[in-house]
C-alpha cells in the first residue's frame, strides 16, 4: 500500500526522518512501524502561528519506494550538426545550448565575460579595490547574472514551461535534492559555480563549443535575416540561428540594436534600492520569538504595498544574505544581493522596488518615445548614487526611519555590502517619484510586520537592475525577431523571463522552436 498524505511537525520533528516517518504511518492510518519506506515529497514553513510548523506531503509505503533517478539529459554527439550561435552564457543561454544538444543541433556559446573560476578574481577587485571591469562582474561572466546570486528557484512562472524539468536538471548537474522538495527552494552562491561548470563540460563534451573573453559587437545580415556575429576581436562567426541571451545588463548591446535598426521597445521596469536588516529582527517577526529556534531556516518576507496605484514590493529577499556590487560600469554603483547555501550571515536584506513608466516619472527631462528611456533612467540614478559614494564602489545609504522621516543619518549602521557605504541622504538622491513611494511603502510594511521599521536597518542605493527596460519583440510561435528573421531574443534582456528559473526555461523554448523551424530532431 502507498499513500500520500499530509503532516505537519515541529521544526526539531521535522528534522527527525524517523519522527517523520512515525507521522506520515499516523496519519495514513498504518500501523506503527509497517511502513517500510517513507519519502517528503514537499516541505514548507508555516509560520503563521505562535509555534511555526513543518508542513510536508509526504508518500508512505509499506514496500520500498522505488527512487526517482534525476538524469542529466541525453546528449548525443552533434559536432557534425547545423550550428546555433547563443550569445550569453547565463541560465537562458545554458539551457538553450542544453536544449539545442538533445533536438541535434551544435550550440556555440559566446560569452564576454571569463569562466567562474577567473571570473572570482574580478569579484575580489570589485569588492576590495572597487575597481570594475565591464566585461567581467557580478552580471556578466560564465552562468550570468544568476552565478553569484542566492540561486531562489521559486518562480510563479509555470505556465511558460517545465519548472520541474530544469529543477531537476540542475540537481542532476549537482545541486541538492532538497530543492526538488522544498516549497522556496535556493542553492547558495557557493554552490552555483560547480553546477555551472558541469553544465558548461556536458555542453562541450557533446560536441557544443563555450568560448569565453568573446564579447558580440555587432550582427552578420543579408537580405534583412541574421546569419551570424561579429566579435569584438573582429572577427565573424555564421550560424543557421542567433539567439541574443544577453541579460538585462547588456547596454551596449540594446544600442547595438538600435543602430542596426532591429526594433527593440520600452519597458516598464523596477527601480528602487536595497533594504538590510540585521537578521535577528526579521527571525523575531516572523517567528514570533525572541531567538530563533535552530531547526528553522533564518526568515525571510515578502512585502507588498500599492501606493499611489502603483506597486511598492520587496523582491529577491535574501536571508543570511550580503548585499552584492553589481555595477557593469566603473561609473555606477548598483545592488543586488546573495546568500550562500546555509544562509548563515547576520544580516538579511531585499530589494524594494517601484514600477517605472514614463507616466509615473513626468520631471524626467528625457523623451518617453525613445526605446532605450528606461535604460537611461536607470542608469542616471546608478551614476547618481556613483558619485555621491564619492566616485568608488561605496553605496550611499540611510537608516531606514531616517529615510521615512526624511532626515539625514549621522551614521550608518555595519552593512554586509563589501566595499562599504557612506551616509547621504537617499531619500533625496533617488528620483522623487520613486522616493516618496518608497516612503509610503516602507510605513507599510512597519504596519505589517513588527520590528520591520527600524533605524537598525538600512537603505542602500540602487536597486536598478531587477528587470529588463526593454522587450525585443518576437513572434509568439516561432519565436524569430519579426523584423530581423534567424534572430532569436531570448531570457531576461529580451523581456522574456524574471529569474533564474524563468530565464532557463526561456532558453529551453527558444532551442525547441529552433529546432522546429529547421526541422531538426534528434
Ligand atoms: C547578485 C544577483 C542575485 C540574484 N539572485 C537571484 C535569485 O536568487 N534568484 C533568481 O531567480 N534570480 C536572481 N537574480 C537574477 C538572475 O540572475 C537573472 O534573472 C538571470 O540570470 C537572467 O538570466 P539570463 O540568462 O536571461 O541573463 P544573464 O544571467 O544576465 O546572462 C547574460 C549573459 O550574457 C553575457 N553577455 C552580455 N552581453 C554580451 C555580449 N555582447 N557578448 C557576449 N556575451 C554577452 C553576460 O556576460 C552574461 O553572462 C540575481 C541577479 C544578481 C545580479
Amino acid at each position: 500500500m502507498q499513500r500520500t498524505v499530509e503532516i505537519a511537525l515541529s521544526p526539531r520533528e521535522a528534522a527527525d526522518p524517523v519522527l517523520v516517518r512515525d507521522a506520515a504511518e499516523e496519519a495514513a492510518a498504518m500501523a506503527r512501524g509497517t511502513a517500510l519506506a517513507s519519502r517528503v515529497l514537499k516541505r514548507s514553513v508555516d509560520a503563521r502561528s505562535k509555534q511555526p510548523l513543518i508542513r510536508m506531503r509526504v508518500l508512505v509505503s509499506d514496500a520500498p519506494i522505488a527512487d526517482e533517478p534525476v538524469a542529466r539529459p541525453e546528449l548525443h554527439d552533434v559536432s557534425a550538426a547545423p550550428r546555433v550561435i547563443i550569445v550569453g552564457a547565463g541560465p537562458a543561454g545554458l539551457f538553450c545550448a542544453l536544449r539545442c544538444i538533445e533536438r541535434g543541433l551544435r550550440p556555440v556559446v559566446l560569452e564576454r565575460g571569463k569562466d567562474v573560476r577567473a571570473r572570482r578574481r574580478d569579484l575580489a577587485a570589485i569588492n576590495k579595490l572597487h575597481v570594475v571591469d565591464p566585461d567581467s562582474n557580478y552580471c556578466f561572466g560564465e552562468g550570468g547574472a544568476g552565478t553569484y546570486s542566492d540561486g531562489k528557484l521559486y518562480t510563479r512562472s509555470h505556465k511558460r514551461g517545465d519548472v520541474e524539468g530544469v529543477l531537476r536538471a540542475l540537481v542532476a548537474f549537482g545541486a541538492s535534492p532538497d530543492i526538488l522538495v522544498d516549497a522556496h527552494p535556493h542553492i547558495g552562491t557557493n554552490k552555483l559555480p560547480g553546477i555551472i561548470t558541469a553544465m558548461r563540460e556536458a555542453i562541450v563534451r557533446a560536441g557544443g563549443e563555450v568560448r569565453f573573453n568573446s564579447k558580440v559587437t555587432g550582427l552578420l545580415r543579408d537580405d534583412s535575416a541574421v546569419r551570424g556575429v561579429r566579435l569584438a576581436d573582429g572577427t565573424t562567426l555564421t550560424a543557421t540561428a542567433t539567439v541574443l541571451a544577453t541579460g538585462h545588463s547588456a547596454r551596449d548591446i540594446f544600442r547595438m540594436l538600435v543602430a542596426e535598426g532591429i526594433r527593440i521597445e520600452r519597458k516598464d521596469f523596477a527601480l528602487g534600492v536595497r533594504v538590510e536588516h540585521p537578521q535577528a529582527i526579521i527571525d523575531q517577526a516572523q517567528y514570533h520569538c525572541a531567538v530563533r529556534d535552530p531547526y528553522l531556516p533564518p526568515a525571510s518576507y515578502s512585502l507588498v504595498q500599492q501606493v499611489e496605484g502603483l506597486g511598492v514590493y520587496s523582491f529577491c529577499m535574501c536571508p543570511g544574505g550580503i548585499i552584492a556590487p553589481c555595477a557593469t560600469a566603473p561609473d555606477e554603483v548598483v545592488t543586488n544581493g546573495w546568500s550562500p547555501s546555509k544562509r548563515n550571515n547576520p544580516f538579511a536584506n531585499s530589494g524594494v522596488v517601484v514600477t517605472i513608466s514614463p507616466e509615473h516619472a513626468r520631471t524626467n527631462p528625457r523623451d518617453p518615445s525613445d526605446p532605450l528611456w528606461g535604460m537611461h533612467y536607470q542608469r542616471d540614478a546608478e551614476h547618481a548614487a556613483w558619485k555621491a559614494g564619492g566616485k568608488r564602489q561605496s553605496a550611499p545609504a540611510q537608516r531606514l526611519d531616517d529615510f521615512i522621516q526624511g532626515r539625514a543619518s549621522i551614521d550608518v549602521p555595519a552593512c554586509s555590502y563589501p566595499p562599504g557605504i557612506v551616509p547621504w541622504r537617499v531619500d533625496e538622491l533617488l528620483p522623487q517619484e520613486v522616493s516618496l513611494r518608497l516612503r509610503e511603502g516602507f510605513k507599510a510594511f512597519g504596519q505589517k510586520m513588527r520590528g520591520y521599521r527600524t533605524n537598525e536597518a538600512v537603505v542602500v542605493a540602487v536597486e536598478s537592475r531587477t528587470s529588463s527596460p526593454v522587450r525585443v519583440p518576437r513572434d509568439a510561435i516561432t519565436l524569430e525577431h519579426a523584423g530581423a528573421p534567424g534572430l532569436y531574443p531570448c531570457g531576461e534582456g529580451a523581456g522574456y523571463a524574471g529569474g533564474i528559473v524563468s530565464a532557463a526555461m526561456d532558453g529551453q523554448r527558444v532551442a525547441e522552436a529552433i529546432a522546429q523551424r529547421y526541422n531538426v530532431r534528434a
